[in-house]
């Protein structure tokens, strides 16, 4: 999604199987003017957990993937000529503050430093943000709310959240689903019957036990779905797993091959 152009609320909310409390929470958060922290390794279901949470709102939501170039004037917004003249333009958070919508920074930690400068007072119980190029000072309103995320398993020395940023936030961890509601998931999004899931979450069980040895992070829901889209449009089981799971995990050949013998454990 374009993150100027809001995903538009309405109509239905994407599924998402709640896996604990976390809608509940969410709920919270918003009805109480509060920010939320999503921890969590990738392709788990944050996404798709606050784009459900927003249609259930009825808010419209930007989504901004943070990268290590990303700087607050990319959130707030610049002054752009245009047909001769400067004019300002609002950048997505601007946008979500004046809307009322919602605002994920995924992956917030890549950003860099000076958006930190720029969430504190949004974060706290001053709700403001402030746009230093246009001298303005936007204070949210209620339906405002900030959400963002971060994977721990990346954090390194050089990139970590610090405390006085983290302290500003409500926090959920997410981890990957218990095995009956990862299968229905999968099922779902994927087309594949229930039952041709089923092995291929104990296979994730497997590979996931491996992660931190061998494997920087375990196989995703996202690539589970990958691998059973592929089976459902009837490519064979080890091709299907060769392209959606071994290759996106690892470049070496032995780890390659490890997996290799735990699918042909499942399978
Ligand atoms: P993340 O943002 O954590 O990287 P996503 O939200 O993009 O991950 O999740 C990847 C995919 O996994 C989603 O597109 C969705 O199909 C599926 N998914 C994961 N968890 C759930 C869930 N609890 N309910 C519905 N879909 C889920």
């Amino acid at each position: 999604m374009n993150a100027l152009s809001p995903e538009r609320t309405g109509a239905e909310a994407p599924f998402y199987r709640p896996v604990a409390q976390e809608v509940a929470l969410f709920e919270a958060a918003h009805a109480n003017g509060l920010p939320l922290l999503l921890k969590g390794p990738t392709g788990c279901g944050k996404t798709r957990f606050v784009e459900h949470m927003a249609a259930r709102l009825n808010r419209p939501l930007y989504t901004v993937a943070c990268h290590d170039d990303l700087s607050a004037a990319d959130l707030i917004g610049r002054y752009l000529l245009r047909g001769g003249a400067t004019e300002w333009v609002d950048g997505p958070l601007t946008r979500a503050v004046r809307e009322g919508a919602i605002c994920y920074l995924d992956e917030v930690i890549e950003a860099r430093k000076d958006v930190t400068v720029v969430l504190h007072p949004l974060t706290d119980n001053r709700r403001t943000l402030m746009i230093d190029r246009t001298g303005e000072e936007l204070v949210a309103p209620p339906a405002f709310m900030l959400v963002a995320s971060y994977n721990p398993g990346y954090q390194n020395i050089l990139k970590r959240l610090k405390p006085s940023t983290r302290q500003r936030f409500l926090s959920i961890t997410f981890g990957f689903p218990d095995a009956v509601t990862e299968t229905a998931v999968v099922a779902r999004e994927s087309g594949l019957d229930a039952a041709r899931v089923v092995p291929l979450v104990r296979l994730a069980g497997h590979i996931r036990a491996l992660s931190g040895m061998d494997l920087e992070e375990g196989v995703s829901t996202r690539l589970l779905i990958y691998a059973a889209t592929l089976i459902a449009g009837g490519m064979p089981i080890d091709r299907a797993l060769q392209a959606a799971v071994i290759e996106p995990l690892t470049d070496e050949p032995d780890v390659a091959q490890a997996l290799r013998d735990v699918i042909a454990s499942v399978y």
